[in-house]
């Protein structure tokens, strides 16, 4: 695929690809990888390519290349060729692949690149051993490079099934031109012959990743730095067969607040685990790309619009990207308050039902309009306070039930209070008289709560002329009486979602403690 520039030059589209290795749930570090190559194709018309690298057998597991597929989709990141979508290079996971790599080992093996190994586990470590108490750096001893085909078929009667390895012959150091690190080079004297393909026909990630790039004709290889030391042995491989390799951008390394290394064993590294706590995906994209790429301007908060618009290579940065999850709770309380009423409300309807709210209902079209408009009432009255969706929950025993569930000792003592009991006495008469309140439980037209808020409201400044007290000693008493608490969000709201049974239960109970 390629289209012309303005001189008329033929410019290959930019194609990028997000390998990830099938063992374990998308982590932070894999999805700004993700979100790197999908900024930086889908910005400038490219492709990106999701292939799942499960050449790990035994720790592979195709539900967790569901789960990747599940959380980039989550994030907004999607891809154009690869899982789930197809493409003329498929199949897309390299264990379906294996006849592609076969044919390249063959070519590999014409050019005198590859032979066999018979070294056991045991003995590489000893070779190690050795090498390690000579002061060299630990690599293959070379053993197997010239075994005469006698002493080769004495192995194998043996039973000793071969693994495949590299050769790798003397020469210039590998220099290449790292997008992110500069220029870059390793002396490949100093690497040893490596396996290529392990002795039950499996090939290894640095020789079927090579292959993957070539066969799909990937331009530009952005990912975690981890893999810059495996990028010599992808670069022999490159060489070897005569292509030229992609451009690599090897990006930091993201630390926790300790300064360590993120780790994917760590469960709060998963993605799934900030959807299941409520952080929207747009904060949780916009957090990642924050960790080690810089925008152009001040704004930090940016729509996916913005951020293909803005992202380059250039931008990112080769220090360490450090996990801020203060930063990230700020950004989702951010997105979470850009939210209006019922579209914040059926977003938090799975976390309000994992409190235990319209538990039984299975979407939110499954809901009644009247539960639909409670539940946007109490979305705008919460989403000030919530820096998740989950915690929305710890807020429904305050906007719904006859039951106060606890008493603050601070709103114990605001009852006791000189005024207390006349100001809860005289709400009580307004409440069980005030025709709007009567409304309120017993909705039937939209906006009906908003105008109980507003009632409500009306009706606490009225009770403070008629008993000639000051806002505060009728709006304390109030809130203490009806929700046993000092603080919390706005009160009208609160009478307004109780209703009116609720309320009188409320103060029934709290003027006979
Ligand atoms: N499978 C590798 C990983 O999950 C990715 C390797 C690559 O991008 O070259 O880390």
């Amino acid at each position: 695929m390629g289209r012309t520039n303005d001189q008329g030059g033929f410019v290959m589209s930019v194609r990028v690809r997000f390998a990830p290795s099938p063992t374990g749930l998308l982590h932070i570090g894999g999805a700004r990888s993700a979100l790197f190559n999908y900024l930086f194709a889908t910005g400038q018309g490219g492709c990106l390519i999701l292939r799942s690298e499960d050449t790990d057998l035994a720790r592979s597991r195709l539900e967790y290349e569901e789960s990747i597929a599940d959380a980039l989709f989550w994030l907004g990141i999607t891809w154009q060729e690869g899982l789930r979508v197809g493409g003329e290079s498929a199949p897309y996971r390299q264990s379906e692949r294996l006849d592609i790599y076969r044919r390249y080992l063959e070519k590999l093996a014409g050019l005198g690149y590859v032979y066999e190994c018979f070294c056991s586990e045991e003995e590489l470590e000893a070779q190690r051993q050795d090498l390690s108490e000579r002061g060299e750096s630990p690599r293959y001893s070379g053993r197997c490079a010239s075994l005469s085909e006698q002493e080769k078929a004495l192995k194998r009667d043996q039973g000793i099934k071969p693994a495949l390895r590299f050769r790798v012959r003397p020469g210039a150091p590998l220099l290449f031109a790292d997008a992110v690190r500069g220029t870059i080079g390793f002396d490949r004297n100093g690497i040893g012959d490596f396996i290529i393909m392990k002795s039950d026909g499996v090939p290894t990630y640095n020789f079927a990743v090579v292959i993957d790039d070539l066969e799909m004709k990937v331009t530009h290889v952005v990912r975690g730095e981890e893999h810059l030391s495996n990028t010599p042995c992808q670069l022999l491989i490159w060489e070897a067969l005569g292509f030229t390799p992609p451009q690599y951008a090897h990006i930091s390394l993201i630390l926790n607040s300790e300064g360590k290394k993120m780790s994917k064993r760590d469960g709060d590294t998963s993605v799934a685990y900030y959807r299941d706590q409520g952080y929207l995906p747009e904060a949780v994209l916009n957090f990642l790309v924050l960790l080690g790429w810089s925008p152009t301007g001040d704004q930090e908060i940016l729509t996916l619009a913005e951020l293909k618009e803005q992202f380059s290579l250039a931008r990112v940065s080769k220090a360490p990207a450090v996990f801020d999850r203060d930063k990230l709770d700020y950004m989702n309380s951010c997105y979470i308050r850009s939210r209006k009423g019922e579209e914040l409300a059926e977003l938090l309807l799975p976390f309000v039902q994992r409190a235990g709210l319209f538990a039984d209902r299975t979407s939110w079209a499954g809901l009644e309009s009247r539960e639909r408009e409670w539940l946007a009432v109490f979305a705008e009255a919460v989403k000030e306070r919530i820096k998740t969706l989950g915690e929305a929950g710890q807020y429904i025993d305050l906007f719904r039930g006859a039951e106060i569930r606890s008493f603050e000792e601070e709103a114990r003592e605001v009852l006791r209070g000189a005024n207390a009991r006349v100001v809860l006495e005289a709400f009580r008469r307004m409440v069980e008289a005030a025709p709007a309140l009567n409304q309120m439980g017993e909705l039937n037209q939209m906006g009906e709560l908003d105008s109980a808020a507003a009632a409500a409201k009306t009706m606490m400044k009225q009770l403070g002329k008629d008993l000639g007290l000051k806002g505060k000693d009728v709006f304390m008493p109030l809130r203490a009486g009806v929700t046993g608490q000092m603080h919390g969000p706005d009160l009208d709201k609160i009478l307004a979602l109780l209703g009116k049974e609720d309320i009188l239960a409320r103060l029934e109970k709290t003027l006979s403690l």
